[in-house]
């Protein structure tokens, strides 16, 4: 084995050893954060803010039914079928390379062959302003969580080679059945404009290791800012 390969298998095992991940700390980015303010995440990402807090009731239950519903797929797959061939892989985990060691990370509810499944259990959002389709999404109010929904199903289309079609299913917790079913195909523009906003909250992230707190930025929608626990430090509150 070549020495210059043993000396980055050594750099990865320590970082490793140190940070429990092999590229070092802070440098994995949840794709599932990035279509919200990049404020926030960047504070996140650099003092490694996992999780604050105790879950509320709606979340501790959407945890619950999102794992029962992956089980009860996974288990009762050949009643489930139909006409799809594959199997079903499930909490598929996914990267995606940016520069300077930083990646995109994530995992993907479903995917059986071509097609990628986002499932999500409303307890905030209200059920009801979802719409029934894609083409709907331009027409629904700004502040729409769906819209963040679909950057990163769209985002989960552009790491995963063979998968075409992405399906954000979205169940009221109250009843989930039936539940809404929005169709997502491949945006390059929007995964263009997601990964501008990625290298965004990389520069804030190296402001803040400067010392130096990121003023120019407003979170992604406004009803974020009523939950942050980010607010006594914010520069906007
Ligand atoms: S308080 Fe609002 S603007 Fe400030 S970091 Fe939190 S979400 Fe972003």
């Amino acid at each position: 084995m070549p020495v210059d390969e043993v000396e980055e298998f050594a750099r990865r095992l320590e970082n490793y050893l140190r940070h429990g991940n092999p590229r070092g700390p802070k440098k994995s980015i949840p794709i599932t954060q990035l279509s919200f303010c990049p404020l926030k995440l960047a504070l996140s990402l650099r003092f490694d803010v996992r999780y604050f807090g105790t879950k509320n009731d709606g979340q501790i239950l959407g945890t619950v039914l999102h794992a029962g519903l992956l089980d009860t797929i996974v288990n009762s797959w050949d009643f489930l079928r139909g006409n799809l061939t594959e199997k079903p892989l499930v909490e598929v985990p996914l990267q995606y390379e940016l520069e300077d060691g930083w990646v995109l990370s994530g995992r993907a509810d479903l995917v059986v062959g071509k097609h990628v499944f986002e499932f999500k259990f409303l307890h905030e959002y209200p059920y009801e302003a979802i719409p029934e389709n894609i083409e709907e999404i331009g027409e629904i109010p700004d502040d729409s969580v769906v819209k963040a929904y679909v950057e990163q199903l769209n985002t989960y289309l552009h790491m995963l080679p063979d998968v075409e079609v992405g399906h954000l299913w979205i169940f009221n917790r109250n009843s989930l059945v039936p539940w809404k079913k929005i169709s997502v195909d491949k945006n390059g523009d929007m995964f263009d404009e997601l990964l501008k906003r990625a290298r965004k909250v990389i520069k804030f992230v190296e402001s803040l290791e400067n010392g130096n707190m990121p003023d120019s930025f407003e979170p992604r929608f406004e009803w974020e800012c009523r939950n942050c626990i980010y607010r006594p430090i914010c520069p906007r509150s």
